[in-house]
């Protein structure tokens, strides 16, 4: 256990525990690699990265690739890298009328993936055993050897929620349900370790770990979904802040004098840029005077409009793009990122909203940052779930051969 006082020191075991998640992971990243390459990257000795290497090889978290040949030329060193089947971890997404789970293996690579319906709003008689089922449906197939390599499950909410109690941090209208009551749940159940997070933190996660965030130390990524979720990674890792509730980017002012938000603030860019936002105003038509849409139109649809250059559509989504561009200003003065990722639901617009974004940004921001920081769509498919999960693989990296964690929730 590390002490929160700033004066915490290692004893012989952290430091061995410490050293092997150094070389797990950089063999992780850089894979496959040979041992002298990790006892350059790692700063470690030779014989110390050989009596590692060898336990993460006889533990089949990672294996020899290559082969070494009698003769010189030609002769390629042994190389090594993680045995990505050696650990797999259950990804759950709880999104407003879906509940998505994966099972997911050390690389990040999804190999089940269940999806049910659920109600709006959530019912704690309904949220728990939906999710249970999903779990139940990702688990049941497997061989026992196979779920033995299971580490945990992970979830991801919609929502600020506090990771160690597993509870809403601010009051929702359509959740009327606790989180943590699943997490205890599948707890009982599957006597597996459970985490809980906010599903933009875990879409970070997943873009850190397996993405376009991968390599690097200070990203954001903004989820437009129903509001703008807001995950952040600062110096390689997402940041939380005090109450578990840094980065609620989504209650940014864009305008002072704008409509007020549910939150008590005015003009909030998640009151510019949302799902149910764009769609109304499709819709409305109101916008300098255009022919709204069907009321039933859908942001696919609406997508498609705005590809083929319907000029009401695209009309909308330049007002999106301005907006997010101020919210995105905002960020990136107050935490000089290297990128900032766009990812859920009206990401889906592509280039068609990235690129006016990119432009007004630049116009709003010093010479310095202008060339340097990227904005771009997040590029994984399934990150929620992939993230979700790796709350839990994560623990494998941070505690190669350790002990299995304890549970927490139930
Ligand atoms: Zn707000």
């Amino acid at each position: 256990m590390r002490l929160a006082n700033g004066y915490s020191g290692a004893n012989h075991r952290s430091v061995k525990q410490s050293n092997r998640a150094a070389i797990f992971r950089a063999i992780h990243r850089m894979g496959p690699i040979a041992r002298v390459d990790l006892a350059r990257e790692t700063g470690l000795n030779p014989a110390t990265v050989s009596h590692i290497v060898e336990e993460l090889i006889a533990s089949g978290l990672a294996s020899e690739t290559g082969v070494r040949s009698p003769q010189r030329a030609g002769r390629r060193p042994i190389s090594l890298e993680i045995n990505p089947t050696a650990g797999f971890a259950v990804g759950l997404d709880l999104a407003r009328h879906t509940i998505t789970g994966a099972l997911v293996d050390l690389s990040g690579v999804v190999h089940a993936r269940v999806e049910e319906e659920a109600d709006s709003p959530w019912r704690e008689e309904t949220a728990v055993p939906i999710g249970s089922r999903v779990v139940e449906r990702l688990l049941r197939p497997l061989t026992s050897s196979q779920r033995d390599r299971v580490v945990g499950v992970g979830m991801g909410i919609p929502g600020p929620v506090s990771i160690r109690t597993g509870n809403y941090l601010a009051p929702r209208s359509f959740d009327s349900w606790r989180p943590v009551a699943l997490a205890a749940e599948l707890e009982r159940r599957w006597q597996l370790p459970t985490f809980v997070d906010n599903n933009a933190n875990t879409s970070a996660l997943a873009a850190l770990w397996f993405g376009a965030g991968q390599g690097t130390q200070n990203f954001v990524l903004l989820n437009l979904g129903v509001g703008v979720g807001t995950g952040l990674v600062l110096d390689g890792d997402v940041y939380r802040g005090n109450h578990d509730l840094a980065g609620e980017a989504g209650h940014l002012s864009v305008d002072l004098d704008g409509p007020r938000c549910a939150c008590g603030n005015n003009g909030c860019l998640e009151t510019y840029v949302s799902v149910p936002r764009v769609l109304q105003a499709v819709r409305s038509g109101s916008r300098r005077g255009r022919k709204g849409r069907a009321a039933d139109v859908t942001l696919p649809e609406a997508v498609t409009a705005l590809h083929a250059g319907d000029p009401h559509v695209v009309d909308v989504f330049a007002h999106v793009a301005r907006h997010l561009a101020a919210g995105i200003v905002t960020i990136i003065y107050t935490l000089d990122p290297e990128l900032i990722l766009l990812g859920r639901e009206l990401s889906a617009a592509g280039d068609a909203l990235v690129v006016p974004v990119r432009e007004e940004v630049r116009r709003r921001i010093f010479p310095a940052m202008r060339d340097t920081v990227r904005i771009e769509v997040s590029n994984l498919v399934d990150a929620p779930t992939i993230g979700a999960a790796t709350l839990a693989l994560r623990e494998i990296f941070q505690a190669p051969l350790g002990a299995r964690v304890r549970r927490g929730f139930s």
